[in-house]
């Protein structure tokens, strides 16, 4: 009932403190046990319930503690490539079908991510592309993306690869399903190139309809539902 008991690390529960929350709200009581015992998840949960944070907590929380054996190893700042662009191999991708929501994420993503070794970057249709491509190159472990633009930089081969993600997140996954995603979606999704079985998946869903349904049977391993 409360972010100490969750068992975070001191980083994450100082993090947690800096942003203000004092309690955790329904869906993080319920999301942050779940995530952290491997569940895959679908959560239906309103915006305004704090489901943000329900997913990048323990998400930031446990990828935080292996940073260094699943990140793309990080050139030492003395070494003479140091600096060199390298394709951003993120551990952690959330989709989100418009750019607000795509901001608002980044957002919280960079309180939680603060001293930890994870660096945090957001892409968006509309967005300016050089400099997009540019902070990938810089490093990603946490990548917040509207669906559309993540396949864009994909495809490109040298920018962007999924080969190391080990969550993936949809939010306002109905929405997405609204706006016709769902073939960029069932891309993003299936991937193919990250290793099997090795992904976490999480669907967050103001509502329920069938479509989302269909997406998290095909998807999601386990499926823990609450609806509220
Ligand atoms: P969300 O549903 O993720 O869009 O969050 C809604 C708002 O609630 C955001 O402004 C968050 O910063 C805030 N929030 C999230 N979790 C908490 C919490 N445990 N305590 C207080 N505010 C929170």
């Amino acid at each position: 009932n409360s972010f100490k008991d969750a068992g975070l690390h001191p980083i994450m529960l100082r993090n947690v403190e800096l942003s203000g929350y004092r309690t955790p709200t329904p869906i993080q009581r319920y999301c942050i046990p779940a995530i952290r015992m491997g569940h895959d998840l679908l959560a239906i949960a309103q915006t305004g319930s704090g489901k943000t944070a329900a997913y990048l907590v323990p998400i930031i929380n446990h990828l935080m503690g292996k940073a260094k054996k699943l990140a793309a190893p990080r050139p030492h700042p003395g070494d003479a490539d140091a600096g060199a662009r390298v394709r951003a191999e993120p551990l952690l991708v959330i989709v989100a079908p418009a750019r607000e929501l795509a901001i608002q994420i980044f957002s919280e993503a960079c309180k939680f991510c603060y001293r930890t070794m994870l660096r945090p970057c957001v892409v968006y249709g509309g967005g300016p592309l050089r400099d997009q491509i540019a902070n990938l190159q810089r490093g990603c472990d946490v990548l917040v993306a509207s669906p559309g633009r993540l396949i864009d930089l994909m495809e490109r081969g040298d920018v962007l690869s999924l080969r190391r993600v080990k969550y993936m997140v949809i939010d306002e996954a109905d929405e997405m399903l609204q706006a016709d995603w769902e073939d960029e979606f069932n891309k993003i999704l299936g991937g193919g190139e990250q290793e099997e079985g090795n992904v976490k998946y999480m669907l967050f869903s103001a509502t329920f309809p069938t479509a989302v349904r269909q997406l998290a049977k095909t998807h999601l391993a386990e499926t823990y539902v609450r609806i509220k």
